[in-house]
C-alpha cells in the first residue's frame, strides 16, 4: 500500500519532454478544429454535416478534456506548496490552455443560433442521437443568449460590477482580528475553534465576531446591492423571469421542480426544531440557546483510527455493497493514487481530482479521528462516480453540480453505519449528533439560505435598494425559521449575510440540499433491497449524460414526486428520533 501520490502515473518529472508535446497537441487540435469549422455554418443545413462536426468536437474533447499538463502541476503544487517551479509552470500552461479553448468557443455559440424549427428536427434525428442532450442544453439556454457585442460588454464589466466588490468584502473580513488566549487570529479560525470551548469563551469570541462584522457591514451593504443590481440588469436583458431562473437552468434542473422542492423542505423545518430542542437538553441548558450554543460540541469521539484501520473499515463497508468497489479502492492504494497524511507544505483539507482519461487522485490529511474515516469514504465516493462514468464520451463524463455530492454522501453513510456499531454508547451519541447536525445544515439550513436569497432579490427588484438593516432583518427571520424556539436569536445574529459567502453565488445553496436528500433516499432504498446496487452503478455510470431528473428517473427515482423528497427527509427525522432515544437512555442511566 502506498500512502503518497505516485505522480509518475502522469509524467516522469516536471522536466519530462512529454509535457511540452502534450501542450502542443492540445493547441494544434483546437487550431485544426477552428480551421475546419469556423466561419462556415454548413452544419446548420443537414444533420449529416452537423453529426460530422459534433463527432470532431467530441474527439477534440477527448484531447482537451485530459488537461494532463495542468493536472500534473496542480497536483504537484498541492503536495509541495514550496515547489520552486510548479506554480509558475501552472500559470503558463493555463494561459495557453485558455488561448486554445478560446479558439473553439465559437462552436457552441454558433449552434445556439440554429433556428427553433431546425432545432426540433435535429433533436429527433437518429444520427444525432448520442449528441441529443448536448444539443438540448445549448438550445434551452439559446433563447436567453445576447448578441456577441452585448455579451462582450457584460463579460468585460463583470470585474467592476461583481468581482472587485466581493473581493473587497472578503479582504476586509480577512483583515479582522479576534483576540483569544493572548493570541490574535482571523474570524474563520476563531469560529473554527469555538465549538469545543467552554461557554464563556464561545460567547467572548462570538461577541468579537459580531463587532468585526459590524465594521464590515457598511461596505458589504454597497457590495451586496451591486451584486443584486447587476443580477437584475442581466436577468432583464436576457429575459429570465425570476432571480433564480438562470441558476437552476445552469445546473440543468427543472425550475418548477426545484421551487416545489424548496417548499417541501421548508415545510419540514420542525424536524430541525426538534433536533435543537434535544441539543439544548444535551448541553444541559434551561434557558433558550444563543447562536454560539447551537454549534457547540457536546463531546468528541475519543477513539483513534489509524490510517491502516480506517482502510480496513472502509474496505469492509465497500465489500458489503459490491466487490467492484473494493477492486477500485485496492488499485488506488496500490498505485499511489491516495495521498494520506498531513505534512509540511502540503495543502490542507481533502479532495478528489478526476479528469478524462487520467488516473483519479485523492488528497487527504488523515489525523486518526472519526471525521478522517468519513472523509476517506466520502472522497472514494467521488472517485467511484468518476471511475464508473469513464464509459461516457468525454463531454458527458462529469456530472452536474446538483448531483456532485450524491455518490460521496452515499458511501460516507455506508462507512458511518459500519463504524457506528463498534462505538461505545457515549460515542454513539456524539457520532450521531455530528452526523445529524451536518445533514440538517446541508438540507434545512441551506434552504433557509435559499429562501433568504429569494426574498432579498425580490426586495431589491421592488424597492431598488436594500439597506443593511433590512438585509439583517430578512436574515434573522430565515435563520430563526430554521432553529425554532430552542434558540433565542439576537438582532445582531441577522448580520450573517455579511460573512455568508454563498449568498453572493446566486441560488447555489439548493444543490447541497438536493444532493444530500437524493443520496439519503438512495441509501434507504439500498438498505431495503440490496439488489438496488445495480441501479446505483447505473447512476454512477451515467455521468452528465442527461438531466439529473432523467438520470434518476431511469433508476426508478421520480424527483418530481413530493413523496420522494418527503421519504428522504423522513430518514433524517429517523436519525433525530434515534438520537433522542440514545440521549434519554443515557440520562436515565446517569441519574
Ligand atoms: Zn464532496
Amino acid at each position: 500500500m502506498k500512502t503518497t501520490w505516485n505522480l509518475e502515473l502522469l509524467y516522469k518529472s516536471p522536466e519530462d519532454p512529454q509535457i511540452e508535446k502534450d501542450i502542443k497537441l492540445i493547441v494544434s487540435a483546437c487550431k485544426k478544429f477552428e480551421k475546419k469549422w469556423k466561419g462556415t455554418n454548413a452544419y446548420f443545413k443537414s444533420d449529416k454535416i452537423l453529426a460530422e462536426a459534433l463527432k470532431d468536437y467530441a474527439k477534440l474533447y477527448e484531447t482537451i478534456g485530459q488537461q494532463k499538463p495542468s493536472q500534473y502541476f496542480h497536483l504537484l503544487n498541492d503536495t509541495q506548496l514550496n515547489h520552486p517551479t510548479a506554480k509558475a509552470r501552472l500559470m503558463q500552461i493555463e494561459q495557453s490552455m485558455t488561448e486554445a479553448w478560446n479558439r473553439i468557443i465559437f462552436f457552441d455559440l454558433e449552434l445556439a443560433k440554429i433556428p427553433p424549427k431546425d432545432q426540433k428536427k435535429f433533436l429527433s434525428s437518429a444520427i444525432l442521437k448520442q449528441y441529443r442532450y448536448h444539443l438540448e442544453k445549448i438550445f434551452k439556454s439559446a433563447k436567453y443568449e445576447l448578441s456577441e457585442s452585448e455579451q462582450k460588454i457584460l463579460n468585460l464589466t463583470e470585474q467592476t460590477s461583481y468581482e472587485i466588490w466581493t473581493s473587497g468584502v472578503k479582504k476586509m473580513l480577512s483583515e479582522q482580528k479576534i483576540l483569544f488566549g493572548g493570541k490574535e487570529m482571523g474570524m474563520s479560525e476563531a469560529a473554527g475553534i469555538s465549538p469545543s470551548l467552554p461557554r464563556e469563551d464561545r460567547e467572548n469570541i462570538y461577541n468579537q465576531i459580531i463587532e468585526a462584522t459590524k465594521r464590515v457591514a457598511p461596505f458589504a451593504e454597497s457590495e451586496m446591492n451591486a451584486v443584486l443590481t447587476i443580477k437584475k440588469i442581466k436577468d432583464d436583458l436576457k429575459g429570465y423571469k425570476h432571480p433564480y431562473s438562470s441558476s437552476i437552468l445552469s445546473k440543468q434542473n427543472d425550475e418548477k421542480a426545484i421551487i416545489r422542492f424548496s417548499k417541501i423542505v421548508t415545510n419540514h423545518f420542525p424536524i430541525a426544531h426538534r433536533f435543537y430542542a434535544l441539543k439544548k437538553k444535551m448541553l444541559g441548558m434551561k434557558e433558550p440557546m444563543r447562536i454560539f450554543d447551537v454549534s457547540a460540541d457536546p463531546g468528541k469521539v475519543s477513539r483513534k483510527f489509524s490510517f491502516d484501520e480506517s482502510v480496513k473499515i472502509v474496505r469492509a463497508a465497500f465489500a458489503s455493497i459490491d466487490p467492484q468497489f473494493v477492486e477500485v479502492f485496492d488499485s488506488f492504494l496500490q498505485n499511489g493514487q491516495i495521498d494520506a497524511f498531513p505534512r509540511l507544505n502540503k495543502r490542507a483539507g481533502g479532495y478528489c481530482a478526476s479528469s478524462h482519461g487520467l488516473p483519479t487522485f485523492i488528497l487527504l490529511n488523515h489525523t486518526e479521528n472519526f471525521d478522517s474515516v468519513r472523509t476517506l469514504a466520502h472522497e472514494m465516493g467521488h472517485a467511484f462516480h468518476a471511475e464508473f462514468s469513464r464509459s461516457q464520451p468525454a463531454f458527458y463524463e462529469s456530472c452536474t453540480l446538483s448531483t456532485a455530492e450524491v455518490a460521496s454522501t452515499f458511501f460516507e453513510n455506508v462507512a458511518f453505519d459500519k463504524i457506528f456499531e463498534t462505538l461505545s454508547e457515549e460515542e454513539k451519541i456524539i457520532a450521531l449528533h455530528d452526523k445529524v447536525s451536518s445533514s440538517l445544515a446541508s438540507v434545512f439550513l441551506q434552504i433557509a439560505g435559499f429562501n433568504f436569497e429569494v426574498e432579498l432579490h425580490e426586495t431589491l427588484r421592488k424597492e431598488g435598494f436594500v439597506s443593511k438593516e433590512k438585509m439583517s432583518e430578512l436574515m434573522l427571520k430565515h435563520r430563526a425559521s430554521y432553529f425554532g424556539s430552542a434558540a433565542k436569536l439576537d438582532r445582531d445574529d441577522g448580520l450573517l449575510w455579511v460573512r455568508w459567502q454563498h449568498m453572493r453565488y446566486y441560488f447555489y445553496v439548493y444543490t447541497y440540499a438536493y444532493g444530500e436528500l437524493i443520496s439519503s433516499a438512495m441509501y434507504a432504498k439500498y438498505k431495503e433491497d440490496k439488489s438496488f446496487v445495480k441501479k446505483l452503478k447505473q447512476f454512477l455510470s451515467a455521468g452528465g449524460s442527461d438531466t439529473p431528473e432523467n438520470i434518476f428517473k431511469s433508476i426508478g427515482i421520480d424527483t418530481t414526486k413530493d413523496e420522494f423528497w418527503i421519504a428522504g427527509i423522513k430518514n433524517i427525522e429517523a436519525d433525530v428520533i434515534k438520537l433522542e432515544k440514545l440521549v434519554n437512555k443515557n440520562t436515565k442511566k446517569n441519574k
